[in-house]
């Protein structure tokens, strides 16, 4: 009987295994996570689990991977893969032979430069058990240092204001959310934090952190000390693909993969935040992304693959955050707009919809409160895919139904 083994018991890897029994793979599937906890949601690490105390969210009860017939291995790290004789070492001693294999491993938060050994008041935020950590040390009136103001260090901060915690946030560039927001949407998400009493700090750099037994403290490059009773860095993730590269895949920011999820190895596919992949909308410019349904999409499309279906890669990316009330959601890629056009909606919301020079529509940043800006969000990625060349003085205008640009 034909045994796909699926390396990695996150969204993508849990994702790709119900979907092979979705699609009649009837022979054996194995998923070896290193976590304790069943396949969850890293979604709400920053935001409801944490102000709640929630337990995982679990993207499926053990019930359901018994009925389907999915064998989980919680606990468990893959060591190694022999690529020739076609066999997974595990850390609990055993062995997996398997016919194909699924890389799922996701990716890790990027270390403080510098920084090693076990901190107590200087964390990172990716798993349940950080975010369970984060929320035991955060009582009201904790001094709560970020490092980052990318998605989940500004995340963290909304989360840390309504527990009651002071917050400040050292962001190393002149400004937040540098990394594919454009600067009108992170102002909004600036001013937010303000008005909520976050204090954030721009545009300088990091000389040194430390900790003991009182405290931890930020030293910056202008001579500032931040003494705080934790500090999170939150600057960023990299890939898990040692595993990957020490069995001779090529790696290119990622795994690499070609548009059909399939790595240098003809019977190891890879998917998730640990692969980089062709982006056909872009002309076919290799990226990796780190997002929720990215994750839930290619875990679809590698079970298709795994199974022969040959089908690319064919969605837009697409990302949201949620701080205080406000939702910030983007489409497609921005770098390459040469004509930024802003549609301005109800409550203050509004959406920028960003033109290449050819007037092709290839990103859309929206911000709103609750589910304001979602839907033509939702258009937008439907227009990216279609490569519409929309009117630009339509696009500005709140009256014209974006549905009638994708129809034309
Ligand atoms: C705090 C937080 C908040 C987020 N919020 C949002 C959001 O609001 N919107 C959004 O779009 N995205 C968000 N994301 C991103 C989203 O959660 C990820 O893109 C998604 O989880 C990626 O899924 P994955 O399965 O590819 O990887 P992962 O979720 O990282 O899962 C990979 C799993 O593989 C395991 N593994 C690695 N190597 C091995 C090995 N050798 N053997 C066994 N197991 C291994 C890892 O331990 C991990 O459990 C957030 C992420 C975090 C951390």
């Amino acid at each position: 009987m034909s045994h796909i083994v699926i390396i990695g018991a996150g969204e993508c890897g849990a994702r790709a295994a119900f979907a092979l029994r979705e699609k009649g793979f009837d022979g054996r599937i194995t998923l070896v996570g290193e976590e304790e906890h069943l396949p969850y949601e890293r979604p709400p690490l920053s935001k409801d689990a944490l102000l709640h105390g929630h337990a995982p969210k679990l993207v499926s009860d053990a019930a359901r991977y018994a009925e389907a017939g999915i064998a989980v291995l919680t606990g468990v790290t893959v060591e190694s893969i022999d690529p020739t004789a076609k066999i997974v070492q595990l850390s609990n001693g055993t062995s997996r032979d398997y016919d194909q294999l699924l890389l799922t491993t996701g990716a890790r938060p990027r270390p403080f430069p510098g920084l090693s050994g076990a901190n107590h008041r200087i964390r990172t935020l990716r798993t349940h058990g950080d975010t369970v950590a984060i929320r035991a040390a955060l009582q009201p009136d904790t001094h709560l240092a970020i490092i980052g103001g990318g998605f989940i260090g500004l995340e963290l901060a909304a989360t840390a204001r309504k527990l009651g915690a002071q917050v400040t946030l050292v962001e190393g560039l002149p400004r937040i959310l540098s990394r594919g927001v454009p600067e009108e949407v992170a102002t909004v998400v600036a001013d937010r934090h303000k008005a909520e009493g976050a204090e954030i700090i721009c545009g300088v750099k990091i000389q040194e952190l430390s900790e003991d037994r009182d405290g931890a403290r930020i030293r910056l490059e202008d001579g500032r000390t931040i003494a705080a009773d934790l500090i999170v860095v939150g600057i960023g993730a990299v890939p898990n693909v040692e595993l990957a590269q020490d069995a001779g895949l090529v790696i290119d920011n990622g795994i690499a993969v070609d548009e059909h999820l399939r790595t240098s190895v003809p019977d190891i596919f890879a998917a998730g935040d640990c692969c980089s992949f062709p982006l056909r909308h872009y002309g076919g410019r290799r990226v990796r992304l780190e997002a929720w349904r990215n994750a839930q999409d290619q875990g679809l499309l590698a079970a298709a693959n795994l199974m022969g279906a040959g089908e690319a890669i064919a969605s837009v990316p697409w990302f949201w955050s949620d701080q205080y009330d406000l939702t910030l959601q983007i489409a497609g890629l921005a770098d390459g707009t040469t004509q930024t056009i802003r549609r301005d909606m109800a409550d203050g919301a509004f959406i920028l919809f960003h033109l290449d020079a050819g007037g092709r529509l290839i990103a859309a940043s929206g911000i709103g409160t609750g589910n304001a800006v979602a839907r033509d969000i939702r258009l937008a990625e439907m227009m990216i895919a279609a490569g519409v060349r929309p009117d630009p003085v339509a696009l500005a205008a709140a009256e014209t139904k974006l549905k009638s640009l994708l129809a034309a």
